[in-house]
């Protein structure tokens, strides 16, 4: 029996040891091989409890008038800054990933607070005087009730602040289900949560896996839906919650291509796609996964992200320079180097290996360096599926109309960047390429919290993205008022 500390749920304001669940998983240390805690999947009785918990909440938190409820954000970003390093810290021992880029995650999840602090603004509706004569009409926004998000493991600070601010400032009250891989971080900051005072749930955590997200997915008083995660269960997830009436955003998976051409300035591209392809281990969804090279790009590139590739400083993220993480599990890199190998077989050059890492210190741990395969078949199956790792492949094109035209046929459509020192290039890709998130000399195409987070094709399932004006138009429904005051009705003056 493990002595481990058995992660609580926290519903209704309460922390509460999960009672009902059958199953606990470990969360390891993907650097360390270290178990950090044990988290319950918790059975659909325990998500019923958090519903009813919101439900109760919602009939106040809804009259709470907008100015007092962003009065708790203003609280959390405070307390966000004040736990900033050891938020970071903990991403990274759960996740893997750098302090740095862990830093940036945290960064990027405090300016969704800092965002939706903005929502008496931003939920304001429309109106029109005199549609008819003495006659007048609004357009009100209202939120749903309680909706809910189930998250994936690569971003666990960041991604349950594309919606948690919004939905909550917006007068919706809700639920989130972390990875199971990566709980820690949203214990951490639910204690924050609680910290500022919301009314007892308003904000709801229950950790689990399959079963809790069914619960999630068939709960009658659950109104609406945020999925991130792969897009086969985000498939699973649009069709069953859309089939239960629900409102549904799902963010799947990707394939990010990046174009060079032979007019980009080749030192800067090689650090950016190599950022962008090794950063979080190729753990993003916004990694660039395929790099094609157009025309005379192809020899400077490959000589120049050969050699970044092979230099790069793989190691634990807590440790002093390291540039790169493990991938998050022993799983996740057994199944990465199968497809590196895939890719040698269907006729690929593997031009850095990156199988067989060994960091000394960290024998345990689930490192692959990174790694490039050239001369991919661009119709073969590396070509085609998401990796998750740090992999790039690299395919080499004759026109910039070949490689948009190759970056249009991928089933993904989630971020697709072009290098060039062209304005007309750059225009041409931005109008053509078909991907939700577009780079123009830029890696990682990650918007703001003022912008939508897009992504198009198989990448994204619904209509509103999450962050932004998306994201208040998402967890509010617009009611639309006609009026109509004769004066000379109970005129009293
Ligand atoms: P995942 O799909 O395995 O898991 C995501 C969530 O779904 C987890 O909370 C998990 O408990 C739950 N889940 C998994 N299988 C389920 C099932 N059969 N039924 C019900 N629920 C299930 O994804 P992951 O491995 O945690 O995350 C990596 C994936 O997320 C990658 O494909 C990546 O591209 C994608 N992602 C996309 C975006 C985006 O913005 N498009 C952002 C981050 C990650």
């Amino acid at each position: 029996m493990s002595t481990m500390p058995i992660l609580p749920n926290y519903i209704n304001g309460q922390w509460c040891t999960s009672t009902n669940a059958t199953e606990y998983l470990d969360v390891i240390n993907p650097a360390t091989a270290e178990i950090l805690a044990q988290v319950p999947l918790s059975p659909a009785s325990e998500v019923n409890q958090a519903v009813a918990a919101a439900v109760a909440a919602f009939a106040t938190w809804r009259r709470t008038p907008p100015t007092e409820r962003v009065q708790y954000l203003f609280k959390l970003k405070n307390l966000l800054e004040e736990d900033f390093a050891d938020l970071a810290r903990t991403i990274t021992r759960e996740c893997g990933k750098t302090l740095a880029e862990s830093q940036g995650e945290m960064r990027r999840a405090i300016e969704n607070v800092e965002v939706a602090c903005g929502i008496p603004m931003m939920m304001q509706g429309t109106n029109l005087e005199d549609i008819a004569k003495g006659i007048d009409e609004m357009m009100i926004r209202q939120p749903l009730g309680v909706a809910a998000v189930i998250c994936p493991f690569n971003f666990p600070g960041m991604i349950p602040f594309w919606f948690l601010p919004y939905a909550i400032a917006t007068g919706n009250t809700y639920i989130v289900k972390p990875s199971e891989k990566v709980p820690l971080t949203m214990q951490k900051i639910f204690h924050l949560l609680d910290k500022t005072g919301l009314p007892k749930g308003v904000i709801n955590l229950v950790n689990g896996g399959k079963e809790a997200v069914d619960a999630i997915l068939d709960h009658p008083q659950i109104k609406a839906i945020s999925f991130v995660g792969s897009t086969p269960v985000a498939k699973y997830i649009y069709s069953r919650a859309a089939a239960n009436g629900k409102r549904v955003q799902c963010q799947g998976g990707a394939k990010n291509p990046l174009i060079v051409l032979p007019d980009a300035d080749i030192e800067m591209t090689t650090r950016i796609a190599a950022d962008s392809a090794f950063g979080c281990a190729g753990q993003r969804c916004l990694a660039a996964s395929i790099a094609i090279t157009v025309a005379d790009a192809r020899n400077s590139f490959t000589e120049a992200i050969a050699a970044t590739a092979k230099n790069r400083v793989v190691g634990n993220g807590l440790d002093k320079g390291v540039e790169m993480g493990p991938v998050i599990d022993v799983r996740s890199k057994t199944r990465i180097e199968g497809l590196i190998q895939q890719g040698v077989e269907e006729g690929a050059n593997l031009l850095v290996d990156g199988r067989k890492a060994q960091i000394s210190g960290y024998e345990q741990g689930n490192f692959i360096r990174p790694t490039i395969l050239e001369n991919v078949n661009p119709a073969g199956e590396i070509a085609r599926t998401e990796i998750f790792g740090p992999v790039l492949s690299l395919i080499h094109l004759d026109s910039i109309e070949d490689a948009i035209a190759l970056v249009n046929s991928g089933q993904y459509g989630n971020m697709a960047c072009l290098f060039t020192s062209s304005g007309a290039a750059a225009r041409k890709f931005r109008y053509e390429a078909e991907a939700g998130n577009i780079g123009i000399n830029i890696g990682v195409a990650a918007p703001m919290a003022f912008f939508p987070f897009s992504g198009w094709k198989e990448s994204f399932f619904g209509d509103l993205h999450g962050q932004s004006h998306h994201a208040v138009e998402f967890f509010t429904q617009t009611k639309v008022v006609v009026e109509r005051w004769p004066s000379n009705w109970s005129r009293q003056f």
